[in-house]
């Protein structure tokens, strides 16, 4: 390493300064977070099957990331956009060699609301190859339902129903997974696009078995 200035950093959670430890110095050129903040987040990695998806969840629905994804969407911190993938990175350029990512879609009244969708944010500032390939209608109509009646409302389709998939491996990508439904619909959407493979990656795991058992 030739270069000696000696760059100041601030974790991008914190705010402190980012005084690394050799080990990471040679891992990563830009580091965006301290090692405290990094030793808060909830790490999962677990590889589990979302409706026949390999799906690789990163982290548990608590922790400091559950807090980023809430000061990113609601108080639109965008400097956090490139945090929630940044230390998973090595292992998900592994796990999905030359994948196209699939950010699942958020309705467009909360996408303008906010200025950005939030999920092409995090996978373009992580550098990863993505297309917004998934739309979802206004769901103005489903807050006024509950139970059954909310997730018959939701309507996930193709942006462009000629869409062809077919040289690709895509990534379903969402930030919680909860129920699923979500993934679910967008699931059947993508496959009218028939891409070669089909994996999915979400950053916070909120499934519970329980939930399940009940259905
Ligand atoms: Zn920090």
């Amino acid at each position: 390493m030739k270069n000696t200035t000696k760059v100041l950093r601030y974790c991008k959670s914190c705010i402190k300064e980012i005084k690394l430890n050799p080990a990471r110095y040679l891992l990563e050129r830009k580091p965006l977070i301290c090692d405290e903040c990094i030793s808060s987040i909830d790490t999962k990695l677990e590889f589990r099957k979302a409706f026949d998806v390999e799906t690789l969840f990163l982290s548990s629905y608590s922790g400091i990331i559950k807090q980023w994804l809430m000061n990113f969407k609601e108080l639109k911190d965008v400097e956090l956009g490139p945090c929630f993938l940044n230390i998973f990175l090595p292992i998900i350029q592994t796990a999905f060699p030359h994948y196209l990512f699939i950010p699942l879609p958020s309705c467009k009244s909360r996408v303008m609301e906010r200025g950005f969708d939030h999920l092409s944010l995090i996978l373009e500032s992580s550098h990863l190859r993505f297309l917004s390939a998934l739309e979802k209608e206004e769901d103005s109509e489903q807050k006024k339902n509950s139970g059954p009646e909310r997730f018959k409302a939701k309507r996930i389709s193709l942006k462009n129903p000629n869409l062809d998939l077919s040289k690709e491996k895509v990534v379903l990508f969402d930030d919680v997974y909860t129920t699923g439904s979500t993934f679910k619909e967008s699931l059947e959407a993508i496959k009218k696009a028939k891409p070669k493979k089909i994996k999915g990656l979400i950053i916070m795991d909120n499934f519970h078995v329980d939930e399940l058992r009940m259905k």
